[in-house]
């Protein structure tokens, strides 16, 4: 195996450390659209009430501290449902307001 200077090291790591933000952000993006969407009528959805509209106008899974997704999008990833989607206007009783 070749050896690294200390230079060539340092490069090789600022590399990693430049790219590996973009390369996750990009990895997130697509999870989070190809994610299952969840089914209400799953076990733990049906726990928590989930439901895909929230009959709460002001509290919706877009202004939740716990979705992942954009503000604005129609789905996203919630923490309370790991790698499945939540839809942007949905509702379950495990919502806080988001913060700020
Ligand atoms: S915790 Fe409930 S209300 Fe909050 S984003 Fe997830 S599914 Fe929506």
């Amino acid at each position: 195996m070749k050896k690294l200077n200390r230079r060539q090291f340092l490069g090789s790591t600022a590399a990693i450390v430049a790219f590996t933000p973009s390369i996750l952000i990009a990895n997130r993006s697509a999870v989070a659209g190809d994610a299952a969407r969840v089914d209400p009528n799953d076990p733990q959805a049906k726990a928590l009430s989930y439901v895909h509209e929230s009959p709460k106008a002001d509290n919706l899974c877009t202004n939740c501290q716990l979705y992942q997704g954009a503000a604005d999008a129609a789905w996203g990833l919630c923490a309370i449902f790991p790698g499945k989607q939540v839809a942007g206007g949905g509702w379950c009783s495990a919502w806080v307001k988001k913060a700020g």
